[in-house]
């Protein structure tokens, strides 16, 4: 598990995408660097109640999240983290998640 989540960075006007592009649409610059995010905001959540061809099929929640740096991107939600909360992102494998950002625990 990998803390955030990989985005591409327009090497000459430094505007970040996700998923990857093969231009720029802000400078038409073709040259891209990885960066990542690490936080993001839940706009929209679904519930994936079933998949074909799948039994034992777990409910899953996936939500449509606005980063820290302005993309929009689908992850797939590990809690109840619900609408409008603040998550930390995550890659496991390739595939990016989100969870609801701890408050700092006080001890
Ligand atoms: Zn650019």
């Amino acid at each position: 598990m990998t803390p955030g989540v990989t985005i591409w960075r327009c090497a000459k006007c430094r505007a970040g995408f996700f998923p990857e592009r093969l231009l720029c649409p802000r400078c038409h610059g073709d040259r891209f660097e990885t960066d990542r995010v690490h936080e993001a905001v839940v706009e929209e959540v679904s519930v994936i109640r079933h998949m074909l061809g799948q039994e034992n099929w777990q409910p899953r929640r996936i939500a449509s999240v606005r980063t820290s740096d302005g993309q929009l991107m689908t992850v797939g939600l590990v809690d109840e983290a619900d609408v409008g909360a603040a998550i930390e992102l995550f890659q496991d494998e390739a595939a990016p998640f989100g969870r609801a950002k701890r408050s700092p625990s006080v001890s």
